[in-house]
């Protein structure tokens, strides 16, 4: 048996929220030579990626592809996108962090929590919007330490009756996972990071930006010189990479896009993370309720890509996750002060309901 054939056969048990698990076929393509970072070969790479960011986005307008975590383009958000104060959403560790940066980049930051597991409704947004006077919005899309759904779409409603508002969007568990719709509801920034549901290894960030945002860049003057939204606009539009980008993860990330169209599509992705979700869902109505698991998020709020759930009396999220980990099955305990209480399941990237069956089954074998 061939190397990544025994690999294929172990793949499916690895359920981190992030990092994922990187399929063999897709590991193999980054041990190609390497190109010159300016010339031919780099202009075919970066050119094949336009079509299908524009389908993972669902945008015709800017894109971008930087070299950091996602996390750098949550500062990008920051630095270019807001000129002095910000209302950040927060319902989670995820939601907290975009805040405190925005504190860390000197902008006045305006708080709108909600209790861990929860979402800010539209109705709450408005009120805010109406309340302090702010030139952007950031928000989290599906906030990972919580398993919760913001309702992007009807936020993106509101926020478009403030006159100048942008509404930044970190995506980085939702793009390639769900729907994620930034030119038809609006969104002026989104961005998500290669180790998700794209299912790459960490240190690609991908975005895509509105032209008014493009726009409110230019009139910042300190956006900082690595993360900066306008150079990385026009760089992806000339076909170029900003500095030296880490070019395995540049294959990586051709093959998935490959692969995703192959398996039909970023919508067919989409569903299949959406049947994962309704997988979860069925169990924890035939069996983990009856063990004493509950969602932490509300029906209706959940994630399509991780989901987060209380544990039963006398279990703890840590524990549970490391005797999993010593049968060969990895899942994550919660977050931050969720971490005893609740674990996450992390089913996004190329994992499917069948793998995720197996660890279902798994987890319900430690309780009984
Ligand atoms: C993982 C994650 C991040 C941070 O990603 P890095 O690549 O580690 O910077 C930000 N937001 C959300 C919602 C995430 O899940």
């Amino acid at each position: 048996m061939s190397v990544s054939a025994i690999m294929t056969e172990s793949f499916g048990k690895f359920f981190l929220p992030g990092p994922t698990e990187v399929h063999p076929d897709v590991l193999a393509t980054l041990s190609q030579p390497m190109i010159a970072h300016r010339g031919r070969e780099m202009d075919e790479l970066l050119g094949g990626m336009r079509r299908p960011m524009k389908e993972l986005f669902r945008t015709q307008k800017f894109l971008l592809l930087g070299n950091c975590a996602a996390t750098g383009f949550m500062e990008m958000a920051i630095r270019s996108g807001v000129r002095h104060r910000v209302l950040s959403l927060v319902g989670g560790a995820f939601g907290e962090r975009f805040a405190a940066i925005g504190s860390a980049c000197g902008r006045d930051v305006v708080k709108l929590n909600v209790p861990l597991g929860k979402t800010v409704e539209p109705d709450m947004l408005r009120d805010a919007l109406t309340r302090s006077d702010v030139d952007a919005v950031t928000v989290v899309h599906s906030e990972t330490a919580t398993g919760a759904l913001a309702p992007l779409e009807s936020l993106a409603e509101v926020v478009k009756d403030f006159d100048d508002v942008m509404l930044l969007v970190d995506g980085v568990t939702s793009v390639a996972g769900s729907p994620v719709e930034t030119e038809k509801w609006g969104l002026d920034f989104v961005f998500t990071g290669t180790q998700k549901a794209m299912a790459l290894p960490p240190g690609l960030a991908l975005g895509a930006a509105s032209p008014r945002l493009l726009e409110r860049a230019q009139t910042i003057p300190e956006r900082g010189a690595y993360l900066d939204l306008v150079t990385h606009v026009k760089a992806f539009d000339n076909g170029q990479p900003t500095n030296t980008p880490t070019i395995p993860l540049l294959y990586g990330l051709r093959e998935q896009f490959k692969r995703i169209d192959e398996a039909g599509g970023i919508e067919a992705r989409w569903s299949r993370h959406k049947d994962m979700l309704d997988t979860v869902e069925a169990w924890m109505a035939d069996r983990g309720e009856k063990l004493g698991f509950s969602y932490l998020p509300d029906e209706e709020r959940r994630s399509w890509t991780v989901s987060c759930l209380n544990v039963p009396e006398g279990y703890s999220g840590r524990d549970l996750s490391h005797s999993l980990r010593d049968k060969g099955w990895t899942l994550a305990a919660g977050y931050g002060e969720l971490r005893p209480s609740t674990i996450r399941i992390g089913h996004m990237g190329d994992h499917t309901v069948a793998e995720l069956e197996g660890l279902l089954a798994m987890l319900e074998a430690e309780i009984e």
